[in-house]
């Protein structure tokens, strides 16, 4: 049969190009990746089997060969598995169908210009994101053949290609079930013994060390010598043993399971490398957790926390933990065992007392799913709180990943929510540069201090910066500064924190101080009103058709004027997502406040006083609010006339 020739997608093909021209320091973990795919593959098999009897495969002896070749130099990794289809192997292999390829190419692309390559950390920690595993044969190899048939299919395919633009497909009649991924070896490579891939011992070592846990059997064979070659080939056929003239092949993983041994018998960096199968990540998880669930319904569970969130955090990918029945894995992402807000959790959980055929649609009914459900949210929440203070650089790395996802939990999972908020951290008005805990903020507030005060925006400096801020920072009143999207949804939906509620200081009056305080701030203010009701009354008239009132305001110091929700209404920040999200926002009309302690105002006061009808002040009153709403971050609502108006007064002043 005539092989076809097919072009890389232009990504695709110019990853390969970085593998082929090695990045990495570390080019033994090519074979941590063939394994981990191998693996994949006959965990597919096994769960396809199990759903349907009907299909035509072999799962009696499911296991990974590793074949080394001195004589040919090639190093073959074979399963006998789930196999591809001819198009599964064009799409999974010959393209890149992950979104932003493009994007991740380039700034591994940059790293690699600005010599961040030679690090090691940070080019595994771009690739880890982005999963390509297959690709990293091509450090060690100047060819690579994958030869496959899908289970239950008659017609197996072959790939080649030397990394370099192009690959071959050829439609093979007698291919084996499963993969074989054969390497054509590098042969700089092989003169090396520290990379000679055709060395028993080094594989034994590569294998001991990153994949000793696969659950299936590693059998290591060697080809038998030159001019025996025709007996090389398919899996099984080492099992012949004695007669068949080769040795008999020897299983270099001891397969235990992680989960189930004790704490102290495992590294450290084996729980990594698990990770690392699981996750298909390429760095260190930061946290691991372990579950021992005891008593009736016993269950394990192994779960990692990611250092770096994955690229479809916020999409659909990769979802959920892995679970196991007595040691079989039934499921690969098991969505039913993490809440959405933990999505990014990855692990295993093994349970004794469930049905190995369970169906997603009893899964999610499924009382001990509930349970372990609920009890892996719990520890992961508690470890965070733990790691808070116990490894405050972790946590704060994790935070800034993953902090706005967790968050969404106090929206959805209200049961958790006071353990969420033990979990979660703030940017404050008290610290330029940690964060808090409301325990934390809690405890620092003033005697008379009502409330948790936040302030949502689009960025630290944006709040910081915001008119809403400054009688908050001269009464030294804690404020929390609140910049995800998801911020200005659960606020909301938290009523309260140890008695105390959380106040926008953007929304409602201001209201601070003791009891005294708020007294003697009540006069001045009936005092002023009495002052300031002719202004008051005049900007009401004018702003009629963009503001419900306009008032004087408790809030500002230095700037002349402000604009603010009323208490029930929602903030600028919070409409915008709603909007984003396709809701229909009716338009709330918000409130102006004016600083009757600034010149501008004062002056104002007095001119309107002296000349009610100058219409030298009539385009004052949009002057004022829009610079209030420019003060904000927002923009006047004609800003073509506002501007105008403000050449107008400045051109006077000259
Ligand atoms: P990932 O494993 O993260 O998906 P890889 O580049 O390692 O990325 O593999 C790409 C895809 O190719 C896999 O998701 C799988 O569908 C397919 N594949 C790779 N190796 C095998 C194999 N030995 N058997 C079956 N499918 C495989
Ligand atoms: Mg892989």
């Amino acid at each position: 049969m005539t092989a076809e020739t097919f072009e890389f997608q232009v990504e695709a093909s110019r990853l390969l190009r970085m593998m082929v021209h090695s990045i990495y320091s570390n080019k033994d973990v090519f074979l941590r990746e063939l394994v981990s795919n191998a693996s994949d593959a006959l965990d597919k098999l096994r769960i396809e089997a199990l759903r349907d009897d009907s299909l035509d495969a072999d799962i009696s002896d499911l296991h990974i060969e590793i074949e080394t070749d001195k004589d040919a130099r090639t190093l073959t990794v074979r399963d006998n598995g789930i196999g591809m289809s001819r198009e599964e192997v064009v799409g999974l292999i010959g393209t890149i169908a992950k979104s932003g390829t493009a994007e991740f190419v380039r700034k591994l692309e940059e790293a690699q210009k600005a010599g961040d390559a030679g690090n090691p950390a940070s080019a595994e920690a771009l690739i880890g994101q982005f999963g390509v595993g297959f690709y990293s044969a091509f450090m060690v190899a100047d060819e690579v053949t994958l030869l496959t048939r899908r289970a239950g299919e008659e017609a197996g395919t072959r790939w080649t290609s030397t990394g370099e633009g192009t690959y071959t497909i050829e439609a093979v009649d007698d291919a084996p079930q499963g993969t074989s991924v054969v390497l054509r070896l590098k042969p700089e490579d092989t003169e090396d013994r520290l990379f000679d891939y055709t060395a028993p011992w080094k594989i034994r070592e590569i294998v001991k060390r990153y994949s000793d846990f696969i659950t299936w059997p590693i059998r290591l064979v060697e080809a038998a010598p030159e001019g025996n070659a025709e007996n090389a080939g398919e899996a099984g056929d080492a099992e012949k043993g004695e007669d068949g003239g080769k040795p008999e092949p020897e299983t270099v993983n001891s397969r235990k399971a992680l989960w189930a041994r004790p704490r102290s018998e495992v590294s450290d960096e084996e729980y990594h490398e698990l990770y690392k199968h699981i996750s298909h990540d390429w760095t260190d998880p930061l946290e691991t957790i372990r579950i021992h669930a005891e008593g009736t319904f016993e269950y394990q569970a192994l779960l990692f926390l990611p250092a770096r969130p994955p690229r479809d955090l916020f999409s659909s990918g990769r979802r959920g933990v892995q679970l196991y029945v007595k040691r079989v894995l039934i499921m690969e992402e098991c969505e039913e065992l993490v809440p959405p807000y933990l999505r990014f959790v990855k692990g295993v959980v093994d349970a004794q007392d469930l049905s190995l055929n369970i169906s997603r649609e009893i899964l999610q009914q499924d009382r001990h799913i509930q349970l372990m459900r609920r009890r892996l949210a719990k520890k992961v929440l508690s470890t965070l709180k733990e790691m808070r203070t116990a490894r405050p650089e972790k946590y704060a790395e994790f935070w800034r990943e993953f902090g706005a996802v967790v968050k969404e939990g106090l929206l959805n999972d209200p049961d958790n929510r006071d353990a969420i908020l033990a979990a979660s951290s703030f940017a404050s008005t008290h610290d330029a540069e940690g964060t808090t805990t409301l325990q934390e903020y809690v405890e620092r507030m003033k005697e008379g201090q009502e409330h948790i005060f936040y302030l949502t925006g689009p960025s630290r400096s944006a709040v910081e910066s915001s008119p809403h801020m400054e009688a908050f920072r001269d009464k030294g009143l804690e404020v929390l500064i609140l910049t995800d999207p998801v911020d200005e949804v659960w606020v909301d939906a938290v009523p309260e924190f140890q008695g105390r509620t959380l106040r926008s200081i953007a929304r409602g009056e201001a209201e601070f101080g003791t009891e005294e305080e708020k007294e003697r701030e009540k006069a001045e203010r009936e005092r002023q009103r009495e002052e300031y009701a002719g202004l008051l009354a005049w900007l009401a008239e004018r702003l009629g058709d963009e503001v419900k009132d306009v008032r004087l305001s408790s809030r500002l110091t230095v700037s002349p004027a402000c604009v603010v929700s009323d208490s029930g209404d929602a903030t600028p920040g919070l409409r915008n997502m709603l909007r984003a999200m396709g809701q229909e926002m009716p338009e709330d009309k918000r409130i102006l406040e004016i600083n009757p302690g600034h010149p501008l105002i004062t002056g104002l006061r007095t001119a309107h006083a002296d000349r009610p009808s100058d219409p030298g002040l009539e385009g004052m009153a949009e002057l004022v609010h829009g610079m209030a709403l420019l003060a904000e971050g927002g923009l006047p609502g004609d800003p073509a006339r506002f501007t105008r108006l403000l050449a107008e007064r400045l051109e006077r002043s000259l």
